[in-house]
């Protein structure tokens, strides 16, 4: 089931990205509407974090393209904030919570121009936010994982983009930090963004999102939570696993289908 959307802010034909010429991502095809809140659902190693970095060309295609706004990432880069999986972030990085926020500006500049009071503002504004502004001069090694991942956050608000692809933003964080960062996203999709999450708690992807990718290698459907999220497709994504299955029995059961905009 993948449901054809007509003006998709975002587009994915027939997208394969191959390791050692084994696919990891097969022939993605499907678009999401502006203003979404979108849910990438799907097993381990089914290729959420390669789709991800195929979108933001880190991995080269083998096949098929990508469209934001109708255009190539290249004309359209300032627009897209990405949030990458924490586990592939080198934490010994050298810097403070305020450098990693202020690198979110840099891609609004020209090439060697220096950031100035705005940016140092917006900034400052971005890390208030997500409520770590009073960490602002701190290492971001000596942070926790939650605390972390806020910063991260912080760094792509300070982008102020359009578009905003986030890899497990939630793996790993404290309850207080998944409030926080939810309650961001819900004020970012308020403000007319469009927010792309790769995301593998189905307890919670039923509350979070309106919009619901599954992903095994393949697309197995893209559309409206209400739509996608059923057994049926579900046992598909996951190969019958059976804790999984249990899990998603429960939620069913639960009728856990009150999604925010309904
Ligand atoms: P997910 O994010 O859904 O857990 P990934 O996209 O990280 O899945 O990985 C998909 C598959 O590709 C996995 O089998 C993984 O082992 C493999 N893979 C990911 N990155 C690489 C890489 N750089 N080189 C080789 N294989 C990779
Ligand atoms: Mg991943």
């Amino acid at each position: 089931m993948i449901k054809k959307e007509h003006s998709p802010i975002l587009e994915v034909h027939d997208l394969t990205v191959t390791y050692d010429s084994k696919p990891a991502l097969y022939n993605a095809s499907f678009g999401i509407p502006k203003g979404s809140m979108v849910g990438l659902v799907g097993p381990n190693g089914a290729g959420k974090s390669t789709l991800l970095k195929a979108l933001m060309e880190l991995v080269p295609h083998s096949n098929g393209y990508v469209k934001f706004f109708n255009e190539n990432l290249d004309s359209v880069r300032k627009k897209i904030a990405y949030v990458p999986q924490k586990e592939s972030v080198d934490w010994d990085f050298p810097a403070t919570v305020f450098d990693i926020v202020e690198m979110g500006r840099y891609g609004n500049k020209s090439l060697f121009k220096r950031l100035n009071k705005e940016d140092k503002e917006i900034a400052k504004e971005a890390l208030a936010e997500v409520k770590m502004l009073e960490y602002a001069d701190r290492h971001i090694s000596e942070l926790s994982g939650g605390q972390q991942q806020r910063v991260f956050i912080a760094r792509a608000l300070a982008q102020k983009a359009d578009i905003y692809l986030m890899d497990e933003p939630f793996a790993g964080v404290d309850v207080a930090s998944e409030k926080t960062i939810v309650n961001i996203l819900v004020q970012l999709q308020n403000e007319g963004k469009t927010i792309f999450v790769v995301h593998h708690n189905l307890q919670t992807a039923v509350e979070y999102f309106d919009w619901m990718i599954l992903i095994n290698k393949n697309i197995v459907a893209s559309g409206p939570t209400k739509d996608v999220f059923t057994p049926e497709l579900l046992q598909k994504t996951y190969d019958g696993n059976l804790t999984t299955l249990e899990q998603i029995g429960q939620v069913i059961q639960n009728k856990q289908f009150s999604t925010r905009k309904s």
